[in-house]
């Protein structure tokens, strides 16, 4: 294994942060795993660098993971099980089902990032999360110096979250997911405007293809792209509230969206509160919150770690003083 020493993170990380590695190796064979696993350094997993603010320079080792590999584990009449590598693109894999006609992950193109940490904070969007297909996670554990697999239930999947960002935080490296794929898609398009831009694409019939290709516009017309401006997507979690504190505060602004979750919990977009607090467009330096969607902090080309930190901060504050609502981030900081 090559290890470089001292190496910048910038093109590492898609919110464009200029940090150094103390060390850093590219991981493309699993069977490296026992050599790392021995060096007296803390081990970082990076994928995509698309959901991770780095605040400092990152002491130890920062392990690029590479593995690449999709393999049918199993297949019968209705479904497909892809065993998927971690170091495997996500949207590459998404375009790969497609390809085969097999639904599931069509909602989820275009996310940034790994397949290796899709089940890190069970990615979502348009109403699918990748919960929903994942069947085990198979991962190198570095106390136990062993390979495991868990299954989808011993993930403890939530709302961008599992057991991966609690139990185990630092302690595995995901090396591949099984995904359970549906040879006869059944389509969600009742989420956000793919149902419109179906519509306004002209589809007759619906196709994992078109699904997918609805979303990718949706997207691309609504999200900054890292490539043009630094930004990690959401920034925050949305917010879940008791019914009860969400009555109290529709009261004083009838115009707070909402989606009921079950009877007691209701779920409040992040963006809106961060809009109420006046911060949407907002500037300082080199970084900034999105004109055009609260939810994302962006860096304008030389922000530090800890300057989007700090503004993300002052959203979190400012939020809780409004509306009496903890807001959660979303990215890993490192
Ligand atoms: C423009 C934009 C839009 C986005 N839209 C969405 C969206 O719609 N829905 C959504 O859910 N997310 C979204 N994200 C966030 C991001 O794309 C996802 O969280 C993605 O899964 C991160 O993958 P990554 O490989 O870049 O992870 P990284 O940023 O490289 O890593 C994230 C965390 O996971 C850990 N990790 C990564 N790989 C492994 C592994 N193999 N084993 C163990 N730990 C690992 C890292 O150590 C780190 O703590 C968006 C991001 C951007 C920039």
């Amino acid at each position: 294994m090559h290890f470089q020493q001292n190496i910048s993170l910038k093109p590492y990380n898609t919110f464009g942060i200029d940090v150094p590695a103390e060390y850093f190796a590219i991981l493309n064979n699993i069977d490296l795993l026992e050599e790392v696993t021995t060096l007296p350094y803390t081990k970082h997993i990076l994928g995509g660098g698309s959901n991770i603010l780095l605040t400092q320079p990152v002491n130890g080792l920062v392990i690029y993971n590479t593995l690449k590999g999709i393999t049918v584990a199993k297949e019968d009449e209705s479904h497909v099980w892809l065993s998927v590598a971690s170091g495997e693109v996500w949207h590459d894999f998404v375009l790969y089902a497609i390809d085969k006609g097999w639904g599931g992950i069509e909602n989820l193109a275009l996310i940034p990032g790994t397949v290796g940490a899709s089940p890190m904070q069970n990615i979502g969007a348009y109403g699918v999360e990748a919960k929903e297909t994942i069947e085990s996670v198979t991962f190198w554990n570095w106390q136990e110096k062993a390979f495991m697999t868990y299954s989808n239930k011993e993930c403890a999947f939530g709302y961008r979250d599992s057991v991966f960002k609690h139990g185990l935080k630092e302690k595995v490296f995901i090396i591949s997911v099984v995904y359970k794929l549906n040879k006869q898609p059944k389509f969600n398009t009742s989420y956000g405007a793919i149902g419109q831009e179906l519509e306004y694409m002209g589809v007759q019939e619906l196709s994992v293809k078109a699904i997918a290709q609805a979303v990718v516009n949706i997207r691309t017309s609504k999200l900054p792209d890292p490539q043009q401006i630094g930004n990690a997507g959401s920034f925050f979690k949305n917010p879940t509230v008791p019914k009860a504190q969400f009555d109290v505060l529709h009261a004083s602004y009838p115009g707070m969206p909402s989606y009921p979750l079950n009877g007691e919990m209701v779920k409040v977009p992040a963006g809106w509160l961060i809009e109420q607090c006046g911060w949407k467009g907002y500037r300082l330096g080199e970084t900034g919150v999105h004109a055009k969607q609260a939810l994302v902090l962006v860096n304008y080309g030389n922000a530090k770690g800890s300057e989007v930190w700090a503004l993300s901060q002052q959203i979190l504050d400012s939020v809780k003083e409004k509306f009496g609502i903890e807001l959660e981030r979303e990215v890993q900081v490192w």
